[in-house]
């Protein structure tokens, strides 16, 4: 085993680590942590710590850590048969399978499963898939993609252009011109203070169907949202949201792309989240959940309607010209199939419903009434606390203030780990779904500690 101070000298001087500052890291300002090992919601690391990560990981651990079953299954894999590609008609047993699990599992109108690795390559897979449909249908203009503000759809080129949060923009010279923003269904931030949440859901679809108009519909091929807002601030949608936005865009013959990369898989109490809000997409995204992140996995669930199309777009062009080597690998392939098994068996669809439901409401008892909590808010397992300077003007900090990352470091220090959400002053939880009442409640009475300890 490496000597701890040459594992540290190594990471610092080697690894590049996502979404981090490169300069304090590489100087030693910002510390690493070496994690070794999980049990349930619990992690270790290699200091002796044990934390509750109330995030699991980053919202994907569902199942929690150290699931043998899902171990067993990836080796078993692993020894039978590491690796095949799925081109023109390959596959394994466990990738075959997986499909029809997942087909089961999603909304009526869907058939088919195009597996990827992240939620990042799943999302440009359907871009693509919607440029070839208009494409093959004679539209040839219809191209733009809608999204929202605030929206989190990964970090590659398209999907980062799509991601609706600056900072995942600055400096790399996104967005791409093809795509457009809307308002975000965050009430909590409306403008006008004096706006109800009616009046407001009736704002984010009339913003909408202004933009549509404004560029022309004919230009316009999908719309892209998260049933709940993940990344960019832990949002619930505002009651009757997503039958407005439905409404407009069936209208206007626009595609709608659920990205379920958070809420597919039990998160919110349901199987998926379309469901959960009565949303019938055309495309939804997976990855996260799909496998608990025991195996990188994703998949983009292609409805019926749009698969005819794209059977004719081969019949007319031969064979569809996009493919990753790591499609449907094997040992993502059966670790997704143990995990969705572990779910059912676990029955933690049904417990993210109960403890979720149960957490945000023990949160909001703890927290709601303190001077600078403006707001709590979540469904399932899913939770965010978001900081005011003035509660009653709803003023923000100043970001100088790092509120938010101050009560991140809080908590940890009471072994707990939740997120400071990337923009705000918001703490967010994702705990896995095995979470139990009294876990819920440890995390709680850990952040109301916290808080008290910051502001
Ligand atoms: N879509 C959503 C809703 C996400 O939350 C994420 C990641 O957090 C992604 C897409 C991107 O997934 P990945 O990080 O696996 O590329």
């Amino acid at each position: 085993m490496l000597r701890n101070d040459q594992l540290d000298q190594w990471d610092h001087d080697h690894f590049f680590h996502p979404s981090t500052h490169l300069g304090q890291f590489a100087r030693g300002e910002l510390s690493n942590r070496i994690v070794t090992g999980g049990e349930g919601v619990y992690i270790n690391d290699r200091d002796g710590n044990r934390f509750l990560d109330a995030f699991a990981g980053l919202y994907c651990v569902n199942i929690g850590y150290g699931r043998q079953e899902v171990a067993e299954a990836i080796a078993a894999q692993a020894k039978e048969l590491a690796y095949y590609h799925s081109y023109v008609g390959h596959g394994t047993e466990a990738s075959v399978t997986l499909a029809k699990m997942i087909i089961d599992r999603a909304p009526a109108n869907m058939s088919r499963v195009y597996f990827g690795l992240s939620g990042s390559d799943a999302n440009e897979t359907n871009i693509k898939l919607v440029w070839y449909y208009n494409n093959i249908l004679g539209r040839p203009e219809k191209k733009k993609i809608i999204s929202r503000w605030r929206g989190y759809h990964g970090s590659g080129l398209m999907t980062g252009s799509l991601t609706g949060l600056e900072l995942f923009h600055k400096k790399f010279d996104l967005p791409f011109s093809q795509v457009l923003h809307t308002e975000a269904p965050y009430y909590f931030r409306r403008k006008d203070l004096s706006m109800s949440e009616a009046d407001f859901v009736a704002h984010c679809a009339s913003e909408l169907e202004a933009m549509i108009e404004r560029e022309g519909a004919d230009t316009i091929a999908a719309f892209i949202g998260e049933p709940v807002l993940g990344t960019g601030g832990i949002v619930p949608p505002p009651a009757g949201y997503w039958a407005a936005i439905q409404k407009v865009l069936k209208k206007q013959d626009i595609l709608l792309i659920a990205d379920e990369v958070v809420t597919g898989f039990g998160r919110l109490g349901t199987m998926m989240g379309s469901t959960h809000y009565g949303i019938e997409p055309d495309i939804i995204t997976i990855a996260k959940g799909l496998t608990s992140a025991y195996a990188p996995l994703s998949g983009s669930i292609i409805g019926e309607d749009m698969w005819k199309v794209l059977e004719q777009g081969t019949d007319e062009n031969g064979p569809i010209g996009h493919g990753w080597t790591y499609s449907a690998h094997p040992i993502g392939a059966a670790a997704g199939v143990a995990n969705l098994k572990l779910i059912d068996e676990m029955n933690l669809v049904a417990n993210a419903g109960e403890v979720g439901n149960y957490f945000n409401a023990a949160m909001a008892a703890a927290l709601g009434d303190h001077d600078h909590v403006g707001d709590v808010r979540g469904d399932g397992m899913l939770c965010a606390v978001e900081f005011v300077e003035d509660k009653y003007d709803r003023t923000f900090f100043d970001p100088t203030r790092k509120v938010g990352p101050s009560i991140a470091a809080a908590l940890l220090k009471r072994d707990v780990i939740a997120r400071a959400m990337p923009q705000g002053d918001i703490l967010g939880f994702a705990p896995p779904l095995c979470l139990t009442r009294e876990e819920a409640d440890t995390v709680i009475s850990a952040t109301a500690d916290a808080v008290k300890e910051v502001l």
